[in-house]
C-alpha cells in the first residue's frame, strides 16, 4: 500500500472503531509497518503481514488501552514481542515512559531500534525475564500500569505481573477473546498478588463495521504489596499455578 492510501485506511479504520488519529500518527504508523514487515523477513515479528490486517489487530488493538492510562503514567509491557502494545502507545501517547520487556533479546534490539527510528523518546527496551525483573528493587512495584497482549494465561500472568504495579496502580490484560475461565481459574493468584479485579470490559474491532473481532481487557487494581516470595520461579509458576 502507498503512504497516502495507508494513511487514510489507517483514519478510516480507527474512526470506525472510535479512536482518533492524526495524519502524523497515521504516517508514524506507515513508517512502523514498512520497518517491521522489512525485518519481518529476516525475524519472525509478526503472522500478520497484511496491512489492513496489521491496521486492525495491531494498531488498533494496541491503542483501545490508550484511553485507559492516566497522564504522565510509568508503563510497563510485560512481553511485548515485536513492540506490542508498546510501539503504537508510544505513538498515541507521548506523554508516556514505557518500558517494554521481553525475554527474546532480538525482539528487544528491534523494539529499542524501531523506537530511535520512529524518535519514541519515552520507550525503553530491556531483555530479561519478567520473572526476574519483578525481584530487582529499580523495577519492584514502580510502575503506575503494567500492560501485557498475548503473554500467558491469566493465572500466571498476574503472579508474573503484579509484583511490578506500584500499590494503587493497575494490571491490564490484553486478551483476544472471552476470559470468564481464566478470570475464575485466577482469582487466588490475584489476591496472593496482592491485586484485585476491578472490571472487564469487552470491545468489538472492526475494519468494515460488521465483521467484529472480540477483545477482552481485564483490569486488576493492586491493593496492596505483593510479597517478597512472588513471582516464583518460572518452573514453579507454571507447575503450580497458585
Ligand atoms: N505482546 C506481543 C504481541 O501482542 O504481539 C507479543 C506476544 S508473544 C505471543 C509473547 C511474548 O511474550 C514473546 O515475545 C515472549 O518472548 C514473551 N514472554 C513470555 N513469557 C515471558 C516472560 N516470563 N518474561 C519475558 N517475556 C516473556
Amino acid at each position: 500500500m502507498e503512504r497516502m492510501d495507508f494513511v487514510s485506511e489507517c483514519q478510516r479504520v480507527f474512526a470506525l472503531n472510535s479512536l482518533a488519529c492524526t495524519e502524523a500518527q497515521a504516517n508514524l504508523l506507515y513508517d512502523l509497518t514498512v520497518r517491521m514487515l522489512e525485518v519481518n523477513q529476516v525475524m519472525n515479528l509478526t503472522a500478520i503481514t497484511d496491512e489492513k490486517g496489521i491496521i486492525l489487530r495491531h494498531y488498533v488493538d494496541s491503542v483501545m488501552i490508550s484511553r485507559d492510562i492516566p497522564v504522565n503514567s510509568r508503563v510497563l509491557d510485560v512481553g511485548c514481542g515485536a513492540g506490542f502494545p508498546t510501539l503504537p502507545l508510544a505513538i498515541f501517547r507521548p506523554d508516556l515512559q514505557i518500558t517494554a520487556l521481553d525475554g527474546t533479546a532480538k525482539r528487544i534490539r528491534y523494539v529499542d531500534e524501531t523506537a530511535k527510528m520512529l524518535s519514541l523518546s519515552g520507550v525503553s527496551a530491556i531483555a530479561g525475564r519478567a520473572e526476574e525483573y519483578a525481584q530487582k528493587g529499580e523495577y519492584r512495584e514502580r510502575f503506575d500500569v503494567v500492560t501485557a497482549r498475548a503473554v500467558a494465561a491469566l493465572p500466571m500472568l498476574s503472579e508474573l505481573c503484579l509484583g511490578f504495579v506500584r500499590v494503587g496502580g493497575v494490571m491490564l490484560a490484553m486478551k483476544s477473546q472471552q476470559a470468564e475461565e481464566e478470570i475464575a481459574a485466577a482469582s487466588s493468584c490475584i489476591a496472593l498478588c496482592g491485586g484485585k479485579i476491578e472490571q472487564t470490559v469487552t470491545a468489538q474491532l472492526t475494519a468494515d463495521g460488521e465483521n467484529l473481532e472480540q477483545r477482552t481487557l481485564v483490569f486488576v487494581r493492586k491493593i496492596k504489596n505483593t510479597p517478597q516470595k512472588y513471582p516464583r520461579h518460572f518452573s514453579k509458576i507454571s507447575k503450580n499455578p497458585l
